[in-house]
């Protein structure tokens, strides 16, 4: 999400007349887009907001915004943490000392063949441990008219692939008069010439709906690839986060999901060392990545973050060395699986979007979301190519261009 504001927020100032430049200390404005969704991100921010101090002092000072989740909607408080920074921006809000009213809908200007769309800002689950909600705000759904007009004109600048994005994509919509849903959408993007691939994250286990797999199923643009973060693997952790959900109930989502879409690929988000997590539940959320077999997986040591309920409620008494035990448990073990997962397509062919190129090989990603390097002479950006696999690892394939 931070980096869809960030491409938007660039296409504006360059729609502005301003010029992208890699040296701050040449710049007339500098926009920190932040993350605070561990304490560590949030460190790393607030590192480098102080770090810009020196340039305030220069003969010619910069403007200096800050936007993204550290900003909350206590801006006083952090005026005076930071007198150096000349404005605040809530997330995906507008420099309104540059323009006046909100300008309508500015696209990436050079969009890369996949362009992320956001589609839902916000969430209204309040997951304990999560401060998205507080700094984010409540759900807020951009309307269909406007995305389909958006994916239509991104189409015509060359786009290939979109990746609707959102806190919670299947709470898309309910928040509109006509209440359409993600099924809805994904219809009606089905449908636009030019687009020839849609993703979508992130799905929220107790939201998402058999109306959606099928649509995954049966819609030849939608790619089959799915994110659904479980978390845990423990129901009494799971309850403590406030998910929503038990592993059950979990366990027979990915079954549907697998029965329908025989050759999905998943992924999954972990949380360790949730407060009070002991070594038995923590080995249940390892038994259930073994039995489950995931793609992917996303794993983060628990931090508490500022007014969430388990910081107010819960002791963080996990100590982090036991946290990061667990973390590497759990990267060993689906290095592993990922090694397995993915050494199944050695000498298979893959049909690749290229994205872009990486010391001097290209890399794309195949439908199911892998990441795929290949050499090859020539312009390939924004191609769809036919790549064989020649070689994998756990985390990208190479290949070379077939037929
Ligand atoms: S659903 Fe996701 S964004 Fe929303 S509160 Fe839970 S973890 Fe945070």
């Amino acid at each position: 999400m931070n980096r869809a504001e960030s491409e938007r927020l660039e296409s504006l100032f360059q729609h502005l007349g301003y010029l992208p430049t890699t040296t701050a200390s040449e710049a007339d404005l500098i926009v920190l887009n932040s993350c605070v969704v561990r304490q560590h991100a949030e460190d790393r921010i607030v590192n480098k907001i102080n770090a810009l101090k020196k340039l305030k002092n220069s003969p010619q000072p910069p403007t200096l915004a800050v936007t993204g989740c550290l900003v909350d909607s206590n801006t006083t408080r952090l005026k005076h943490r930071f007198p150096h920074v000349d404005h605040f921006l809530k997330p995906g809000e507008y420099p309104t000392w540059l323009v006046k009213s909100k300008p309508f809908p500015i696209l990436p200007q050079q969009p890369s063949p996949s362009t992320y769309v956001p589609i839902i800002q916000g969430c209204n689950n309040f997951c304990s441990y999560c401060v998205v909600p507080y700094r984010r705000g409540r759900e807020k759904s951009r309307p269909v008219s406007e995305i389909v007009n958006e994916v239509k004109e991104l189409a015509r600048r060359g786009v290939k692939e979109v990746v609707l994005l959102g806190q919670n994509v299947d709470s898309y919509g309910h928040d509109l008069p006509d209440k359409p849903d993600l099924t809805h959408l994904l219809y009606e993007l089905n449908g636009i010439d030019g687009i020839v691939r849609i993703r979508f994250l992130t799905n929220h286990p107790k939201d998402m709906n058999n109306r959606l797999i099928e649509a995954i199923a049966k819609l030849g643009k939608v790619c089959r690839q799915i994110n659904l973060p479980v978390q845990a693997g423990d129901d009494k952790v799971l309850k403590a986060m406030g998910r929503g959900y038990s592993v059950e109930s979990y366990r027979q989502l990915v079954a549907r999901i697998r029965s329908q879409v025989p050759d999905i690929s998943m992924s999954t988000d972990i949380v360790v060392g949730f407060p009070s997590e002991s070594e038995e539940q923590f080995q249940a959320t390892v038994d259930l990545l073994r039995e489950l077999r995931f793609d992917s997986v996303h794993v983060a040591t628990y931090s508490p973050r500022p007014d969430t309920t388990a910081a107010r409620n819960l002791e963080d008494n996990v100590p982090p060395s036991v946290k990061k035990e667990r973390l590497d448990t759990i990267e060993r073990l689906q290095k592993k699986i990922a090694t397995e997962i993915n050494g199944q397509l050695l000498g298979k062919t893959v049909e690749v979007l290229v994205e872009g190129k990486r010391k001097g090989r290209w890399h794309g990603r195949s439908r199911s979301g892998k990441l795929v390097f290949f050499s090859e002479n020539g312009e390939l950006l924004g191609k769809i190519v036919k790549v064989k696999i020649e070689k994998t690892s756990p985390w990208a394939l190479q290949g070379r261009i077939y037929g």
